[in-house]
């Protein structure tokens, strides 16, 4: 089975954002950059996968500026075979995207696609479904547990109730949530190894794909700072205040 893994290059989550005082957008400026965590679970499970024996190849794939070439090199490190950056400096929306990763499959013909349930920078939890729509292939979102079984492909998936598990055809769309797997960390020699793995370096013209936005950011702001709290004297007042000033109770 080939396997293949977009990985975004996101803020790092760790860092506290902040706001450009323009509002147009936060600030990037000398921020630390990480591959987004849900790919890195994405990666994980496509390595284990390959260990198994049930992978044979895993292609990583990344949109985004040159120094995405750092997210990919990681991913290698952690176990991908070889690796495709598609440069752009426009911060690509959810559909180019979707649009650029399905004219990778079309050229690659992975068996399954596995990938972050969301981004971290811009939370669209979108990109894997518009990918499996594009593709007219099945999906399986959220996912905790990924098992080949004969033809199809057993996605676990955390719903509200519990757990639901859905089998797949392949080709398939997997994205992954956080309780699948723990990503390792890459040894010494792994991540020196990656610097050989080989790296293609596209662009979208090459796709014919078109990554001018569609949408318009009006602006960004901070979150409302947390109010200072308040100590009250005894259970009987802090009812009252539960009932009469928050309306909670
Ligand atoms: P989103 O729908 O933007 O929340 O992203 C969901 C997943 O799509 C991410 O976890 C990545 O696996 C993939 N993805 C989104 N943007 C990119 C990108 N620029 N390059 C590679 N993969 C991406």
């Amino acid at each position: 089975m080939k396997v293949l893994v977009p990985v975004k290059r996101v803020v790092d989550y760790n860092v506290k954002v902040r706001v450009k005082s323009d509002q147009t957008d936060v600030d990037l400026a000398n921020v630390k950059m990480s591959m987004n965590p849900f790919d890195e679970i994405a990666v994980e499970e496509a390595v284990r996968l390959k260990e198994a024996g049930t992978a044979s190849e895993i292609v990583v794939v990344s949109i985004g500026p040159e120094k995405a070439q750092e997210q990919i090199r990681q991913a290698l490190a952690m176990g991908g075979d070889r690796g495709i950056l598609v440069t752009t400096d426009v911060d690509a929306e959810s559909l180019g995207v979707a649009k650029l990763l399905k004219a990778v499959c079309d050229e690659e013909k992975p068996d399954m696609v596995i990938m972050g349930k969301q981004a971290i920078d811009n939370d669209q939890n979108q990109t894997g479904q518009m990918l499996a729509a594009l593709l007219d292939w099945p999906q399986g979102t959220f996912a905790s547990e990924v098992a080949q079984n004969g033809d199809k492909l057993h996605v676990t998936r955390e719903i509200d109730g519990g757990l639901q598990t859905v089998a797949l055809n392949l080709p398939a769309v997997v994205t992954t949530d956080l309780r699948l797997n723990e990503p390792r960390y890459a040894s010494l020699p792994n991540i020196m190894k990656a610097k050989k793995k080989e790296m293609a370096q596209k662009t979208p013209e090459d796709y014919g794909v078109d990554l001018t936005p569609r949408l318009s950011k009006l602006k960004v702001t901070d979150p409302p700072k947390r109010e200072a709290g308040i100590k009250v004297p005894d259970v009987a007042t802090l009812v009252d205040k539960l009932k009469n000033e928050a309306g909670v109770i």
